[in-house]
């Protein structure tokens, strides 16, 4: 489940047109009451290199997004990102970027999860994806009406 602003984010960050691919991180709350919510997804930063078809993270401000989310409780999870497709579908690179990140980060991260944003406004322009091993599992994505 995704909060209504973290949906937000989401929605107002489809890559149309000839607009290169945009991202940021994802992190749930440690002790959220409705169990495990996506609290807070971070905006594309112009730091990130980027073209229409790939996406590279600034290490640093992913570094400094983490301590401020990790001093609020709240736990990293994954990425986000935006695809120049209707259903948007995990690519190759994608599949090995994920693989870096468990490599990174074996014991906080072991299965992160992937979003990515695509331009169907309906429900399937936006998919989400547990990734364990070689292995990904599609997560249901759904938003919270609340907040
Ligand atoms: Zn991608």
């Amino acid at each position: 489940m995704v909060s209504k602003s973290v949906y937000n984010l989401f929605d107002t960050n489809r890559q149309f047109g000839k607009q290169h691919e945009c991202g940021g991180l994802l992190f749930v709350h440690n002790n959220h009451q409705d169990g495990v919510v996506l609290c807070l997804a971070t905006p594309p930063n112009s730091k990130d290199k980027s073209t229409r078809y790939s996406l590279d993270f600034d290490h640093e401000r992913c570094r400094i997004e983490t301590k401020e989310a990790n001093e609020n409780n709240l736990r990293l999870i994954g990425y986000w990102h935006s695809h120049p497709e209707d259903i948007p579908n995990l690519s190759s690179q994608d599949m090995q970027s994920f693989h870096q990140l468990i490599k990174d980060n074996q014991h906080e991260l072991p299965s992160p999860i992937a979003i990515i944003v695509g331009r169907n406004l309906g429900s399937e322009g936006i998919r989400a994806w547990l990734v364990r091993g070689n292995t990904r599992f599609q997560a249901e994505f759904q938003a919270i009406r609340k907040e």
